[in-house]
């Protein structure tokens, strides 16, 4: 019997087309893990990410984008782009054309679509008519090239976690047109009680332990909906965690004057813009006590980190080394430091990452090396069966996971 005829008969029992493709795409659920050290796998009990682990891929770590901090991270991996291609460059940033600042803390510029460059999945995935929905993710406030995810939320820390899945799984039981096939959700806890406390202060072991519990009532609620079989999984994070301690500060007041300077973002990744004129004398004072940071001048700014070529990238730049602090004298006499933090330079191992996938489409118990974050937008078209936009990864370095 001709294919197109036996394709067409089948077609009728089990509604699928003649193309290959099923018409019922494979849902996609995207995690992401706030701050997660492969390491802390070692030091607490994750059943849930262990289980997956072994029916899925394990990433031996994934490497971030420079500057290893959320926003830049998890906009990245969306998008498939180093940070000087997305203009992501650091949780707080200033950008002249627009006039105004960006700060997490600020709705407005959260929500605000000129701050983010490329394109997200989840705008691919719209533009190509198949239905998005996040349960909070960096940039999916804002709209982007005229596109939002259908549902979408303004980020509520607060909103407990067992609520977020428990909207996810009812999304996946929706049965008309706005049903999605790609679906974010973000937890917080064990980054922040990694800055509150340290890497591996029982808070941030337990704050792992509790986010494996709510991955868990996820996978749960996943068989309950008849959905285990037909659903592919990737939990990611965007960087890990360092110790910081009193022993380890720079106070950059005592190498300029801080009125010759507008300081746009702070430790690690300190961003100075000099006030008109002063870019020559403000980089030779730092450059001569330059110990345990480095600093440079934006055109000097190392290439590897992919992050020099943007107009929000400010004349100076100054990196602590892993561990220390840069800060004035008056914010350390009112505030002091973390417990721990993240943003140094991505090649120390510190700073890298998690990243497991497992599902329907993807290999079981397989291992692979250290990739870097940009990858995964590749692997989301292939797996939601989407055209990509140009982005800076390689599809073949995440092929073989997929089946
Ligand atoms: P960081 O300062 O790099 O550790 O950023 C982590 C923090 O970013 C989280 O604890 C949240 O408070 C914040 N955050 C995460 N997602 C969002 C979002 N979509 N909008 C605003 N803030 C967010
Ligand atoms: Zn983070
Ligand atoms: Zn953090």
């Amino acid at each position: 019997m001709p294919r197109l005829i036996l394709c067409l008969i089948l077609s009728i029992f089990v509604f699928s087309s003649c193309s290959g493709q099923d018409n019922e795409r494979t849902p996609l659920i995207l995690i992401s893990i706030d701050g997660l050290k492969p390491s802390y796998f070692d030091k607490t009990d994750t059943p849930t990410l262990d289980s997956l682990a072994a029916r899925g891929v394990l990433a031996e770590s994934m490497i971030p984008v420079f500057p290893t901090s959320t926003f830049p991270n998890h906009y990245s991996l969306v998008t498939g782009l180093y940070t000087e291609n997305t203009g992501v460059i650091s949780n707080t940033m200033y950008d002249e054309e627009i006039g105004r600042y960006f700060r997490l803390s600020d709705r407005s510029a959260v929500g605000d679509g000129r701050w983010y460059g490329g394109e997200p999945i989840w705008v691919t995935a719209e533009k190509q008519d198949v239905r998005t929905a996040t349960m909070f993710w960096p940039g999916s406030e804002a709209e982007i090239q005229g596109y939002r995810p259908t549902r979408w939320f303004t980020y509520d820390g607060g909103l407990p976690y067992e609520a977020r899945v428990d909207s996810v799984l009812s999304w996946l039981q929706l049965e008309d047109e706005t049903k999605p096939d790609f679906i974010t959700l973000y937890f917080s806890k064990v980054d922040s009680e990694g800055h509150s406390h340290g890497p591996y202060a029982q808070e941030t072991l337990d704050a792992l332990t509790y986010v494996d519990g709510i991955i868990g009532r996820l996978v749960s609620g996943l068989h309950d909906i008849g959905y285990w079989d037909n659903v592919n999984i990737l939990i990611s994070s965007d960087h890990g965690m360092i110790d910081l301690s009193d022993d380890r500060l720079v106070f950059i007041d005592d190498i300029i004057d801080l009125d010759d300077v507008n300081i746009i973002n702070w430790s690690p990744v300190v961003m100075i813009q000099p006030t008109e004129g002063k870019t020559g004398e403000v980089y030779d004072q730092l450059k001569a006590e330059e110990s345990n940071y480095r600093v440079f001048l934006k055109e000097d700014i190392p290439e590897r980190w992919r992050f020099k070529n943007h107009h929000r990238v400010p004349d100076i730049v100054m990196v602590a080394d892993l561990g220390w602090t840069i800060t004035s004298h008056s914010f350390y006499e009112r505030r002091g430091i973390l417990g721990g933090t993240h943003g140094f330079d991505n090649a120390y191992e510190d700073m890298h990452t998690y990243f497991m996938a497992v599902g329907k489409d993807l290999e079981r118990g397989m291992e692979i090396p250290s990739f870097e974050v940009i990858h995964i937008y590749e692997l989301m078209a292939r797996l939601l069966n989407l055209e990509p936009a140009e982005n800076d990864g390689d599809p073949e370095v995440l092929r073989d996971i997929v089946k």
